[in-house]
């Protein structure tokens, strides 16, 4: 059961908080749907478009059954395009399951080659799965079924290439679909934020997956400035052993007005995304 919670009217900054509930279906094929899955301490967000699917990163291995079951819940068959954001175990420690479970067409990567034998495992799974491999820096434009889908960091070796810590080279997609913006950026820390905000994609965003699980080092005053979300999804584990996320991350969001959901409180978030209107439901009421 999902229950919505939240809506927004694009361009007019009105909400309202229907509570009405939803069963659980596939996405509909006009409307984008962001689906941020409940893998306790990692990522994994679904995204469905024009009857496509796309998944950027699969949690922990232990998460890995659940991402599978959350895509087929989804009516999700074979996915389009599938992004490791980078090497950590948290965000690419499922995909080997992932990549047994369905075609995979793509795999989108930032090309930093400083791994751990995870990243090994799931690089030979996308070897044997025999899909298309692309390095995806700052610039590179997609349609993932009628919503575009840019990244902007980490920076094209033109602009000074790979950041030294393998957090910052997180791939960082923006989704437009519209006027909706939606900003999914794995564990981005302060450089890769500063280079994002300082460059020509900042602009106020409907969505924004809070970085690195709401570590302080990250969700930076400059990107919060620059990119002014109205939704922040948090996507942490209850009780996760590193403090996300942290009291000041969470203040800077308020201050910044954001609306925020998280994982480990609310279940699954699930935003929908059509013509005008914006609606987050979530499964753990
Ligand atoms: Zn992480």
């Amino acid at each position: 059961m999902l229950l919505v919670l939240f809506a927004l009217l694009l361009g007019t900054g009105c909400s309202v908080a229907p509570g009405k509930t939803l069963g659980e279906h596939p996405a509909p094929a006009d409307a984008l749907v962001v689906n941020f899955i409940d893998v306790g301490q990692g990522d994994a967000t679904l995204i469905q478009s024009g009857g496509k699917n796309y998944l950027i990163d699969g949690g922990r291995y232990e998460a890995g059954p659940e991402v599978v079951d959350f895509l087929r819940s989804r009516g999700v068959q074979k996915l389009d395009g599938l992004v490791a954001t980078h090497p950590d175990a948290d965000h690419v420690g499922g995909l080997p399951q992932v990549l047994d479970a369905f075609d995979v067409s793509t795999v989108y990567l930032s090309g930093d080659t400083k791994g751990t034998s995870t990243f090994g495992t799931f690089l030979r799974s996308v070897r044997d799965e025999g899909a298309r491999v692309v390095q995806s820096r700052a610039g590179m434009r997609m349609d993932w079924g009628g919503t575009d889908a840019t990244v902007i960091s980490p920076p094209p070796d033109s602009e000074g290439g790979l950041f030294p810590e393998p957090n910052d080279n997180s791939v960082s997609i923006l989704l437009t679909r519209g006027t909706a913006r939606i900003l999914l950026s794995g564990d981005a820390e302060a450089p890769a934020e500063r280079y994002m905000s300082l460059g020509p994609y900042a602009g106020p965003l409907t969505v924004m997956k809070v970085n690195h699980h709401g570590s302080n080092t990250s969700t930076t005053p400059l990107l919060l400035s620059r990119f002014r979300p109205s939704i922040a999804v948090i996507s942490v584990g209850a009780d996760n052993p590193y403090g996300h996320p942290t009291p000041q991350t969470l203040r800077r969001l308020k201050v910044a007005g954001a609306k925020v959901f998280r994982t480990d409180e609310d279940g699954d978030v699930i935003v929908t995304v059509k013509d005008d209107d914006v609606e987050v439901a979530v499964t753990k009421p």
